[in-house]
């Protein structure tokens, strides 16, 4: 669905800078959004409040910018774009272009602008825990996964499961968790790492024993593939502890490499 809303060159003026002379001053910011929403419902009743009310964006935005200072207009941008989503669940992706005109470059430029896209994707997290109170620690990963970038949707049964490798160690409890967050993978990443290393997880044995593993599964259908981050997860397909919690929550959910659905991925293994 790529309906959108567009609102174009919204001038504010606002102390965004790296300079001294900026932040005193001041100087006009013009900023053009398209905020992505289903408009089908608002074409069909004619009725304003289904839609989203450009007139309320603009003064929000203008209020919100003047407000929120920032040096760089990447910052200005990305804030802004997370402050719309957040403010109206209808949107399901926004494209901000933040330009400054009139920054102080000392050439002839008709303008700099950051483009800034940010869209709510659903990602499926896997969770294991095999130390200390591992219940414990997976109730405390679903609280911190539900925050302003991210919302849980549906978890999964907690389910026991015996370790898989060489190294001697206690049963896992796992699970899985679908997520819908408006952080770019890396981010999404970045956060599942910070919520392990709150559980005190140390990375001491490959696949040895810890408080907690948060996995990222599936991130929409996008296929990532760096030494940080695979997407898929490598392992997904081969591993019955993350296909079993997970076709419970989302049969449906395709795995775009293999081109099979989670519950057809279930089946193959345990055949
Ligand atoms: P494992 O989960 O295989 O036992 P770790 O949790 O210690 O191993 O993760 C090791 C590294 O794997 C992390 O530093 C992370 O950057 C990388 N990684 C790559 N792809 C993913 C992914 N999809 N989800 C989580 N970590 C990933
Ligand atoms: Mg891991």
């Amino acid at each position: 669905m790529k309906d959108y809303i567009e609102i174009d060159n919204l001038i504010v003026f606002a102390n965004h800078g790296v300079y001294d002379e900026e932040k005193k001053m001041g100087e006009r910011f013009m900023i053009s959004l398209k905020l992505y929403t289903d408009i089908t419902t608002a074409a069909k009743t004619d009725d304003i409040t289904k839609s989203i009310n450009y007139g309320e964006v603009c003064e929000f935005v203008t209020d919100f910018t003047k407000t929120h200072r920032a040096k760089l207009i990447e910052r200005a941008g990305e804030e802004l774009a997370y402050a719309l989503l957040k403010k109206y669940p209808t949107l399901s992706g926004v494209e901000v272009q933040f330009k400054k005109p009139w920054a102080p470059i000392g050439l002839p430029v008709d303008n700099v602008l950051v483009n800034v896209t940010r869209e709510k994707t659903v990602a499926y997290i896997g969770l294991g825990s095999n130390m200390g109170d591992k219940k414990a620690y997976l109730d405390k990963a679903i609280e911190r996964l539900n925050n302003d970038y991210c919302k849980v949707l549906k978890v999964s049964n907690y389910i026991e499961t015996a370790p898989v490798g060489d190294v001697p160690q206690d049963n896992f409890i796992n699970a899985c968790a679908e997520v819908e967050t408006v952080l770019p993978p890396y981010e999404l990443l970045s956060l599942l790492n910070e919520i392990e290393a709150e559980a005190g997880r140390v990375r001491e044995i490959h696949w040895g024993p810890r408080t907690l593993d948060l996995d990222l599964l599936l991130y929409g259908n996008e296929v990532i593939s760096t030494e940080k981050l695979t997407v898929p997860h490598m392992e997904m397909a081969k591993r019955e502890f993350v296909l079993r919690p997970l076709a419970e929550i989302a049969p449906y959910a395709v795995h775009p490499l293999k081109g099979k659905r989670v519950a057809e991925l279930l089946e193959e293994l345990e055949k």
